[in-house]
């Protein structure tokens, strides 16, 4: 009996009509997960110039014999669903007998298959959707899709298509997730003929996790032990959320198996993760969501990972619960006393706890500045320091150009006094006038755009080579977004070369930034790369626009891997006041805010 039966026209309706190939990261989607449907326990992709000269999946799944060769080509054959009541527990990733017609009628395709080997395999050569042949080849059990010169016949949708790294970012992004789905399947996956992965079959989900993200996180990775709220489990792994990153491309989530990108579980991730991150970042989690099949409608957007929840407060409270038990397993308590009351012990811990970064003294002008510098306390653990250049503001001072205008007030030795600071996350201080509240990461932000800047102009700007060149695996948005900057990068001493494969290299650093070669340089490297991915940069063209953009990304990565410890305030703030515009940051936010003492008399009636 064939296995494949065409759908009826009413149920054929009732499956929203989606559009299947937008675009070759869509076709290479339904392939493989044809290829999973059919049981494959190895998966080949092979692509040629961003997909759109070739994409080629060939599996070891059951495949088919002439006769559903055939049909599968006809339009709503599928031999996953044949009634509606299946619809809504359908737990195959292709169920709408679409996906091949549509791809074959916009390409040159050919499927090689065959469901028995002691049978020759099935050749079918179509273009456009016409089949132009049909043969009998030699093939093992199993099926290969080759999808040629798509869009050949719709130069329209051709013309959308983006560049090979762009397309190249979303293929990679469909076979990594696919990889991660599935770590029992054997991956590979070559583009213009070289070898990108080989992915071992594995039991083990952290295995797969380190074999795509780097064997670096290894150490870090925390593991989100099953979870069960009513009849949804979550699993999974989590990084701390110092190694949070920019953008939200790096959450991988997977429910009932299939990748999800859904507003609905950013929220709750982010929520597991409050007091964890800082706001705007995102945390890097691989997740694992089980659940009954009608709790969740996966029909919204065929072609989208959106999906409709039935019952959405119960999945975010899942999801929450399980990370934020995760990443303290002690129950939290709701408020930390505040610093203030802390007097001479160190700040509470600041917002991104760094650990295993070696302790370090800090080297603030040991021969002055009485009133400057703190009282030498043991920092609870600073990201990194400032270069001693930096922290010496006289010496800072000194290597400023002869200007004739403003600088010199910052001169005037200290005008603030700190007075504490809020919530670990801003310096109070007063001056003669009032209250002033300083936010250390603006503030940082100014610093070091403007040492990088003046470095830059008068050509004083070294890099450190790394003792360790840090090795750094990239997915192709990554990729994408570091290639078009790299020389760029290179003239600010961020030295970064391809070394094969997804794997770059950075051999240099800008010796301002004094990152420590451990996690920081690389959580830098990696916060500058989203950086790029989110700003404006790509509609820059003129050159000094784009290294403007550089040098905010620079600082505004910097910025973050620092400690908002309120021992550093005064050193930083003395070095803002050097700047020749300290009262914002590059981006044109404010880095202190002023509230005078007769403001704040007439609030209280004075
Ligand atoms: P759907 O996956 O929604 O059923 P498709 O158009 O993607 O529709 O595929 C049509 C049919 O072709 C599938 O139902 C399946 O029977 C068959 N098929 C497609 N790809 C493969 C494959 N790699 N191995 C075996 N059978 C396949
Ligand atoms: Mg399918």
């Amino acid at each position: 009996m064939p296995r494949i039966s065409v759908l009826p026209d009413t149920l054929a309706s009732q499956v929203a009509a989606g559009e299947v190939v937008e675009r070759p990261a869509s076709v290479l989607k339904e392939l493989v997960e044809n290829s999973l449907d059919a049981g494959a326990t190895q998966i080949e992709v092979e692509i040629r110039k961003g997909g759109v000269a070739l994409l080629k999946v060939s599996d070891n799944g059951h495949g088919m014999d002439k006769e559903n060769a055939l049909m599968s080509l006809e339009r709503h054959a599928t031999s996953k669903l044949t009634s509606s009541e299946g619809l809504a527990a359908i737990m195959t990733h292709g169920f709408r007998g679409e996906a091949l017609p549509s791809i074959a009628s916009v390409a040159r395709f050919r499927l090689t298959t065959n469901d028995d080997p002691s049978t020759p395999a099935t050749d079918i050569n179509t273009e456009g959707g016409k089949v132009l042949q049909v043969s009998e080849v030699a093939r093992a059990k199993g099926t290969t899709m080759e999808v040629k010169d798509i869009f050949y016949n719709v130069p329209a949708r051709r013309k959308f298509l983006k560049s090979e790294a762009t397309e190249y970012a979303h293929l990679e992004h469909v076979v990594r997730l696919s990889a991660l789905g599935n770590s029992a399947v054997r991956y590979q996956f070559k583009n213009n003929g070289r070898l990108i992965w080989d992915l071992k079959p594995t039991k083990d989900r952290r295995t797969r996790i380190a074999d795509l993200a780097g064997h670096q996180v290894l150490k870090d990775l925390q593991e989100v032990e099953r979870y069960m709220m009513g009849e949804i489990a979550v699993e999974g792994y989590l990084l701390p959320g110092r190694l949070a990153r920019g953008t939200g491309k790096s959450q991988t989530v997977f429910i009932n198996g299939r990748p999800i990108d859904d507003p609905v579980i950013r929220g709750a991730i982010r929520d597991g993760y409050h007091g964890h991150i800082q706001q705007g970042q995102f945390p890097v989690v691989w997740l694992w969501i089980t659940m009954p099949p009608d709790m969740l409608d996966v029909n919204v957007h065929p072609a989208k990972r959106e999906v409709r929840f039935a019952r959405p407060t119960e999945i975010k409270h899942a999801i929450v619960e399980a990370v934020a038990s995760t990443l303290s397993p002690q129950p939290r308590k709701p408020h930390s006393p505040p610093a203030f009351l802390q007097t001479s012990e160190p700040v509470a811990p600041p917002v991104r706890p760094v650990e295993s970064v070696e302790q370090r003294t800090v080297e603030v002008t040991p021969r002055e500045e009485e009133s400057r510098s703190p009282e030498p306390v043991e920092p609870s653990a600073p990201a990194f320091q400032l270069a001693s250049e930096w922290a010496t503001p006289d010496q800072q001072e000194m290597a400023l150009p002869v200007a004739d205008e403003e600088p010199q007030e910052g001169e005037q030795s200290a005008p603030f006094s700190l007075i504490g600071s809020l919530q670990g996350k801003y310096w109070l201080m007063e001056d003669e006038n009032g209250l002033v509240v300083f936010d250390p990461r603006a503030a940082r932000k100014r610093i070091t755009y403007e040492g990088l800047k003046r470095a830059y102009t008068e050509n004083t700007l070294s890099a450190q080579a790394l003792l360790i060149p840090l090795l750094l695996e990239l997915d192709g948005h990554d990729q994408a977004a570091l290639k078009a900057h790299l020389p760029t990068l290179h003239e600010l001493g961020i030295e970064i070369t391809s070394f094969g494969g997804n794997t770059f290299q950075v051999q240099s650093l800008p010796t301002l930034l004094e990152l420590s070669e451990s996690g920081d340089a690389e959580n830098f490297v990696l916060g500058v790369i989203d950086q790029l991915e989110t700003t404006s940069l790509k509609s820059a063209k003129a050159r000094e626009k784009v290294l403007e953009q550089l040098l905010m990304a620079v600082a505004h990565q910097s910025a973050l891997t620092q400690s908002a410890d309120q021992q550093f305030a005064l050193p930083v703030v003395a070095e803002l006041m050097l700047c020749e515009l300290p009262y914002c940051t590059p981006e044109g936010k404010p880095t202190m805010i002023h509230y005078a003492t007769n403001e704040i008399a007439k609030k209280f009636g004075g």
